[in-house]
């Protein structure tokens, strides 16, 4: 969900605008709010409809997953900042959020005993509990020590560093990156050079066109 924030050439995006937006994003990544198979309650399913306050509750919930992984991360880039700027505000948030998960329940229907969810959340705010559950996984879980800020020029994502020789959200920002790099290296060698329209000292580490750091598809964590 954090990565409903996203940088090309033409500046910072964000894929949360509108309740539509929140639907679309929950429908493709799935997230079913179900705690059990048996219970049908409390499930986002494709077609549930967000309201805009469920917008507010779901963008509050991404600057604050942002947030706490700037925090797990040492990141320092300033075009990433989160709307959120308070650590504690961003625990509140997310801990706000994962109270509407749905609690398990039993009971008796017609002398049966019967397994229930508590039923007061939307199918949409009980789909954003479930991802602010995942939040808490992923800072504190086994994989909270693989999440790294990707800092190739421009990129504003996080990712998991899934291979221990992984250092880029993907691979365009790796090549833009190696890029970046190999023209610092020229302009070091060759300072007369630099800024010189077409050498390769005025290089300037922004976004390629053709290779923008959009997420590739919307997951739960850490995306
Ligand atoms: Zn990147």
């Amino acid at each position: 969900m954090m990565n409903t924030i996203w940088a090309d050439t033409a500046g910072v995006h964000d894929d949360l605008r509108s309740p539509a937006d929140l639907d679309a994003w929950l429908d493709a990544v799935g997230i079913d709010a179900r705690i059990d198979a048996r219970i049908d309650a409390g499930v986002d399913r494709p077609g549930a409809r967000a309201t805009a306050d469920e917008l507010v509750s779901a963008r509050a919930l991404r600057d604050a997953a942002r947030r706490l992984a700037a925090y797990v991360t040492d990141d320092s880039r300033p075009a990433a900042t989160s709307g959120i700027v308070s650590l504690p505000d961003a625990i509140v948030t997310v801990n706000a959020a994962a109270r509407e998960v749905p609690a398990r329940q039993l009971e008796l229907h017609a002398g049966r005993l019967e397994l229930t969810s508590r039923a007061l959340a939307s199918p949409v705010t009980a789909a954003i509990a479930q991802v602010a559950e995942g939040v808490i996984e992923l800072v504190t879980g086994a994989d909270a020590d693989r999440l790294r800020a990707c800092n190739a020029p421009g990129c504003v994502l996080y990712f998991s560093k899934t291979h221990p020789r992984r250092e880029w959200c993907s691979v365009a920002c790796g090549n833009r990156a190696r890029a970046a790099r190999h023209y610092a290296k020229i302009r070091s060698a060759h300072p007369l050079q630099a800024g010189h329209a077409g050498s390769p000292g005025s290089f300037d580490g922004s976004l390629a066109p053709s290779g923008p750091s959009r997420p590739p598809k919307p997951t739960l964590v850490p995306g």
